[in-house]
């Protein structure tokens, strides 16, 4: 039988000296930029090794881009802490990692009562060669149709739930948050003075809301479509 070379040890769990922290399949890190002055990369750890003595320790990470590092950059929607799940795998030594940090849900990342700053979210998966995501089309709420941005804040109208941003409405956001109730101008004709500036036509026989959405890949094209 030939002798093998030196192989490669898979760890469950590695302890980092330098940050005092254990770490472990799954874990998100904050890894150290190659760029100087640039922030630190996400990753999700999805191995860890060493030689075969336990010295050199590896990570295999499946890194997270932030919308300034994807194709089609960063959008409107973006949210600052929101990254992307790229299908773009790396070995990297763990002396790079910084940190853990945590990635979100978009759905519990809403829920935070107070985000810190190793707290992220993610709502899509990204094609590093293609620009694509998935989901490719993500649901839109107010007057300017934009997806949700979790760091904006909407107010949501009691009688049709959708959600609008106060500068849509003409209104500012000190004095949105004083609300204590909120009709939108459709369900509310006694409004409609207040949007006498906005010269988007609107069709008060929509009320049956479509499901409404973006398609988040084509850059270029961001005109939605609607099904049925
Ligand atoms: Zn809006
Ligand atoms: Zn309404």
């Amino acid at each position: 039988m030939p002798k093998q070379k030196a192989p490669k040890k898979q760890l469950k769990s590695y302890k980092l000296n330098h940050i005092n922290r254990t770490i472990q399949e799954g874990d998100a890190v904050l890894m150290r930029s190659s760029e100087p002055g640039k922030p630190s990369y996400v990753a999700r750890i999805e191995a860890i090794e060493t030689g075969a003595r336990g010295s050199h320790a590896r990570v295999r990470v499946r890194w997270y881009y932030r919308p300034e590092e994807s194709i089609g950059g960063r959008r409107q929607f973006h949210g600052a802490k929101e990254v992307f799940l790229s299908d773009h795998y790396d070995l990297q030594s763990a002396d790079t990692i910084q940190g853990k940090c945590k990635v979100h849900s978009f759905s519990s990342y809403t829920k935070l009562d107070s985000v810190r700053n190793d707290d992220f979210f993610c709502r899509f998966e990204y094609n590093s060669a293609t620009g694509a995501f998935n989901p490719d089309r993500v649901a839109v709420f107010c007057k300017c149709e934009m997806p949700y941005n979790p760091d904006d804040l909407m107010v949501q109208c009691e009688d049709c739930s959708e959600w609008f941003h106060p500068s849509c409405i003409g209104t500012t956001i000190e004095a949105a948050k004083k609300l204590d109730h909120f009709y939108c101008q459709e369900c509310s004709p006694e409004q409609q003075d207040l949007d006498n500036s906005n010269s988007t036509s609107k069709k008060s026989d929509d009320k049956v809301k479509t499901k409404r959405s973006l398609e988040v890949t084509k850059t270029r094209n961001k005109h939605t479509k609607r099904s049925g």
